[in-house]
């Protein structure tokens, strides 16, 4: 039977840094994930949502020396804007521009599309030593023991491991496999996601535009063919979405005169340049983190609606602590529980702030609406309030656990 210390199902964008970290850490890693990525934006399987970094989930990138080939696809976040709109077509009520200078910091992060972020990190795995990665294979079964676990994948292959993380998504087979269970809230609600061209420059501001059924948040992307062009998340309420999505097909140019309005015009007239995706968006949060043998990370644990760049980055915060928590044997319970300990109040924190944040949101209540612009206001105009809710939201920076990347 083969042997490796830790055994990574999936190879999404937080399993594909978890390998880089644990193998720097001196650990043998297999990663395995039934799809490889996509090396164009049009192919079937290309995740077409993009990934704003923020600071602290950018310098663990740095850290672990994947920074240098992802930077020149980034796209710098300058500063954030908030909208609030109300009625339909939406008209703005109020508008505040929050700056990365009251986090100390020059920027707020950059902004990746998805697609590629995953293709140049698996890219750059397939040459890092101590891990193996196999693509096209999936994760089918274990069976753990105290002194380490034995993974079945989909090739039939057996592979004895000291660990086993679970970084295979929302509907995670590890996670099904170790017998832990999932909280769900679910909104009514989906998100379209997809990338416009647009007249205006977006300045790299990103900017959130409020209205019942949620929110519409454009995140910069570079040019495209010559034009400006953002990311963008709209997220309303279901039957609405789907009406949405169905436009997009078959009358382009209704869907891009809904959109322009619905961003308020703030880019000018806007054209839509991808296919687009449909999202449920939920809260879901697993009953537990790790089990014998067993941790799990990313969406395989906790899955947020996509508001404030919250998903991804909670997702490496997993990634830096179980690099920081592990013991030399990495499946030993008392790494495991430390782990654990770390991540559980910081994901539950952030799942009930952004539960009640996205409730607010999407409520079409005139009182629940007033609610929202006094909020804004207030977070906004009582700097320290502003300054503590950014710095809560930009997450904590990594520790100090690795050495430094060796430079090439
Ligand atoms: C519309 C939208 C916009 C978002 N924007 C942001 C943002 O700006 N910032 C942010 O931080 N977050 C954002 N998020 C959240 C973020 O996109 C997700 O958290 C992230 O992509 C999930 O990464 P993951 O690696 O956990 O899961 P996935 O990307 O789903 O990867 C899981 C991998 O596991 C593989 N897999 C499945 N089953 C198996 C198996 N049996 N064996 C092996 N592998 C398997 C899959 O093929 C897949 O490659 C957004 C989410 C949405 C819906």
């Amino acid at each position: 039977m083969e042997q490796t210390d830790i055994l990574i199902s999936g190879a999404g964008i937080a399993g594909l840094v978890a390998a880089a970290g644990l193998a720097q850490r001196g650990f043998r890693v297999c990663i395995v994930d039934p799809a490889p990525p996509v090396d164009d934006v049009a192919q079937a399987g290309s995740d077409l949502r993009s990934t704003a970094y923020l600071r602290p989930a950018q310098a663990l990138l740095a850290r672990l020396g994947l920074w240098d080939a992802l930077k020149p696809e980034a796209q710098p976040l300058a500063a954030l804007q908030v909208i609030d709109t109300h009625g339909t077509p939406p008209v703005e009520r109020a508008r505040r521009m929050f700056s990365p200078s009251d986090v100390e910091s020059e920027l707020f992060g950059w902004n990746l599309p998805n697609w590629r972020c995953r293709a140049i990190l698996a890219t750059h795995l397939a040459s890092l030593p101590g891990v193996d990665l196999r693509l096209g294979v999936g994760f089918v079964s274990m069976l753990t023991r105290d002194a380490g676990a034995r993974v079945v994948l989909s090739d039939g292959t057996s592979i004895a491991a000291r660990l086993v993380i679970g970084a295979d998504g929302r509907a995670s087979s590890v996670r099904q496999a170790a017998g832990i269970g999932v909280r769900v809230r679910r909104y009514g609600q989906k998100a379209l996601s997809f990338a416009a061209a647009h007249d205006l420059p977006h300045e790299d501001v990103s900017s959130e535009i409020y209205n019942s059924g949620g929110a519409f948040t454009t995140v910069p992307l570079a040019d495209h063919q010559g034009e400006p062009a953002s990311a963008i998340v709209w997220m309303q309420d279901g039957p609405r979405a789907l009406d949405l999505a169905g436009m997009a097909r078959d009358d382009g140019a209704r869907f891009d005169a809904e959109m322009s309005a619905r961003a308020v015009h703030l880019l000018g007239d806007m054209r839509r340049i991808t296919p687009v995706q449909v999202w449920p968006v939920v809260t879901q949060t697993a009953d537990r983190m790790i089990a014998r043998r067993v941790a799990l990370i990313a969406e395989a644990a906790h899955v947020l609606p996509p508001i404030g760049a919250q998903g991804l980055n909670t997702s490496l915060q997993d990634v830096a602590a179980l690099l920081d928590r592990l013991e030399d044997d990495p499946g030993a319970p008392a790494g495991l529980e430390r782990y654990s300990a770390d991540r559980l109040r910081d994901v539950a924190a952030r799942a009930s702030a952004i539960d009640l944040f996205n409730r607010v949101c999407q409520s079409d209540l005139a009182a629940v609406q007033a609610l929202r612009l006094a909020g804004l206001r207030a977070v906004h105009d009582m700097a320290p309030l502003r300054k503590q809710v950014m710095q809560a939201g930009m997450g904590r920076d990594v520790p100090g656990v690795l050495p430094d990347a060796p430079r090439s």
